[in-house]
């Protein structure tokens, strides 16, 4: 079964998102696999979105995502990734469509509550990222 890696985003876990945002994966039929809290530091959050390194926005990101607890967490089920991207809504939380968690909880285009994982090969990097092999289910 495919697995996939979501965070709720620090401005989800001061506004209380993270209960809303677990049901709505528990109810679409995940199973989860692993769930923590944690404080991301630079380092982590450098290696985290190496992709973005040197685009305009990369340095308010990392300090966003250093900002606050997060809440990191494995998803597993059918089409896992995909799945959950379409249920994050588009990154921008402005187009997001009713319905998606960005669309529903966000006006933002940087702080947009959550994130999940762009493909599998993102989700296993992500996932060894954050979990040790023997905190996951
Ligand atoms: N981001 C931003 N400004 C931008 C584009 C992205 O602050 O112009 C932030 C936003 O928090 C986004 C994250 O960088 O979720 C990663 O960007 P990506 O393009 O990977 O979007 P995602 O995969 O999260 O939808
Ligand atoms: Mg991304």
């Amino acid at each position: 079964m495919e697995r996939t890696f979501v965070m709720v985003k620090p401005n989800g876990v001061e506004r209380g998102l993270v209960g809303e945002i677990v049901a709505r994966f528990e109810r679409r039929g995940f199973r989860l696999a692993g769930l923590k809290a944690l404080r991301i530091d630079r380092a982590l959050a450098e290696r985290h979105y190496a992709e973005h390194a040197g685009k305009p926005f990369f340095e308010s990101l990392v300090s966003f995502i250093t900002s606050g607890p997060v809440v990191a967490m494995v998803w597993e089920g059918r089409e896992a990734v995909r799945v959950a991207r379409t249920m994050m809504g588009v990154t921008d939380s402005a187009d997001a469509a009713p319905g998606t968690i960005r669309g529903d909880f966000s006006l933002s285009k940087e702080e947009n509550v959550v994130h999940g994982s762009d493909s599998p090969d993102s989700a296993a990097r992500e996932i060894a990222l954050f979990f040790a092999g023997d905190e996951l289910l």
